[in-house]
């Protein structure tokens, strides 16, 4: 495989064409952004972190029966994925309350849902990633209704499987972000499952091991960030 030119840098990542038409190549970074790129970091080798953990996460997934852009891990911080047309709608899962929605609806931070919350976000850097729902999403032809009623289905089983993984190794699936795209008519799933889009929290001390730990100034990232790779590697590497 030959990495070709370079395609797109997001916050996180960098994209490159590769001379397979449909693969791309995934680099992972080390830096760091919270509140719309306002605040600017780097979090120590969080990009093989991220790397290595969505990689292992996604191969679960892959386990039970969700596909993903997932094809082969380079190196520690390279992988190479199906390249998708993303559907340009962020989709939150959440089981306990905690952050956007905490503010939203006025309850503290660790409120057990009874039961899972989906919300969808238009996916637009300019416009702070408004939230949206269904009727937005199929209306402006970002997604189908039947795309939609997939993305809905696929969201549930991998919360289930992941919400299950992670008590298996003491920790609490607060929430997270999933992105899909569309691989040969078929919706997949897409970008990466991290600490970066997680809120991960020890399931004894409550300590937060994701993200929020850069967000708030709490100190400590880097070392959250390897806790979680070294516990999903003692099961699932
Ligand atoms: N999230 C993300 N990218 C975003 C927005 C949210 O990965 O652009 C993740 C975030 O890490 C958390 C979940 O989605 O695990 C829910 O985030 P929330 O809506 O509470 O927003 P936040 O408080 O992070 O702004």
């Amino acid at each position: 495989m030959q990495v070709g030119e370079f395609l797109y840098e997001g916050k996180a990542k960098q994209i490159y064409a590769t001379d397979n038409e449909k693969v791309v190549l995934i680099k992972y970074k080390d830096d760091a952004t919270a509140f719309d790129g306002t605040k600017k970091g780097t979090i120590v080798n969080k990009g093989i972190v991220n790397n290595r953990v969505s990689n292992l996460l996604f191969k679960l997934l892959e386990k039970n029966g969700i596909e993903t852009h997932l094809l082969e891990q380079i190196d520690d911080r390279q992988t190479l994925v199906k390249k998708v047309k993303i559907v340009p709608v962020e989709v939150v899962v959440r089981n306990v309350i905690a952050g956007s929605l905490s503010k939203r609806i006025g309850v503290e931070e660790g409120v057990e849902l009874a039961d899972t919350i989906i919300e969808l976000y238009y996916k637009d850097d300019e416009l702070h990633d408004p939230m949206i729902n269904e009727y937005h999403a199929r209306v402006m032809g970002w997604a189908t209704a039947e795309q939609l009623k997939e993305i809905d289905r696929q969201a549930h089983i991998i919360n289930k499987v992941l919400k299950e993984f992670f008590d298996s190794i003491n920790i609490i699936l607060v929430d997270f972000k999933l992105e899909f795209g569309l691989y040969e008519g078929r919706i997949i799933l897409g970008d990466e499952i991290s600490p970066d889009t997680c809120r991960l929290w020890d399931k004894i001390s409550l300590e937060k091991l994701d993200k929020d730990r850069f967000r708030r100034d709490m100190g400590k990232e880097a070392e959250a960030y390897q806790e979680v790779v070294r516990r999903i590697e003692a099961v699932l590497a």
